[in-house]
């Protein structure tokens, strides 16, 4: 599903991705550890051109992202088309970025519709679905104001879900909530996870990474410093510098 290969980003002159390689096949689930600053995030956001990059290639499912490469040459792919790739991933965040002045349902219908052209019985067909399948249908009136935290999170990732992308990412989803919201949803994302999606996450839950991942891997500095199987990162780290990352990390 995703072939990241030599993956270089800068921002200005601080090198923030120095060469990442990363396969992923249908129904991984793989989750990105590592200290504040190693490149977690960014290398999330470059998968679907929320940032440019300047060397290396990111594929989904074959395809180019980004970028084509003709006779040795790389250019960035007009705006349109790029806009028509990311629909290939659904992203949630830290930040959940519900539209304030929609309801949860409307929220999830208004892509449907817009982007995936369904109707609006079929767009609220398969919105009610996934807003029942994150324990959200209930409150499909209510408008983001009028729902916890936690809600508006799993409104969020119903709303990226519904979407049917190839491939989900989520960004730190539960860095923004309340201690006792972080459950619900968790919840929800080893439910998808255990339901096959293929799934890239950033994650300071180190627990949660354990059990929900078929891959974990350890950045540092801009490089994959240590991957494997959660068993192996958790319960034989090979490097110093993973030790140190877990032992800081309890
Ligand atoms: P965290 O766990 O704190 O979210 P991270 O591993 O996700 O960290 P990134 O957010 O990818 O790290 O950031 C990597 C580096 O890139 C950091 O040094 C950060 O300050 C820098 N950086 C990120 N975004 C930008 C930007 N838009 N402009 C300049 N520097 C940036």
């Amino acid at each position: 599903v995703l072939k990241i290969s030599g993956l270089h980003k800068s921002f200005g002159d601080l090198e923030v991705l120095k060469g990442i390689d990363l396969d992923m096949e249908k129904g991984d689930v793989v989750s990105l550890i590592g200290s504040s600053g190693s490149g977690k995030t960014t290398l999330l956001r470059c998968v679907n051109m929320l940032e440019d990059f300047e060397g290396g290639t990111i594929e989904i499912s074959g395809k180019q992202i980004g970028y084509l490469t003709e006779n040795g040459q790389r250019r960035r792919l007009p705006e349109r088309e790029i806009a028509r790739q990311r629909a290939m991933t659904g992203m949630a965040f830290q930040q959940f970025n519900l539209f304030p002045h929609m309801t949860a349902l409307k929220n999830v219908t208004l892509g449907l519709i817009k982007t995936k052209k369904f109707s609006r019985d079929e767009a609220i067909s398969i919105a009610e679905t996934w807003l029942e399948r994150v324990g959200m249908r209930e409150r499909k009136d209510h408008y983001p104001g009028q729902l916890s935290g936690g809600q508006q999170q799993r409104v969020a990732i119903a709303r990226a879900i519904a979407m049917n992308p190839e491939l989900m990412l989520f960004d730190e989803v539960t860095s923004a909530l309340d201690p006792e919201l972080v459950k619900e949803v968790l919840a929800v994302v080893r439910d998808l996870a255990s339901d096959g999606m293929t799934m890239l996450l950033v994650t300071h839950e180190m627990r949660f990474a354990r059990d929900v991942s078929t891959k974990v891997v350890f950045m540092h500095h801009g490089r994959i410093h240590e991957q494997g199987p959660p068993e192996q990162i958790f319960g034989a780290p090979q490097s110093d510098r993973l030790v140190a990352f877990l032992a800081d990390s309890d």
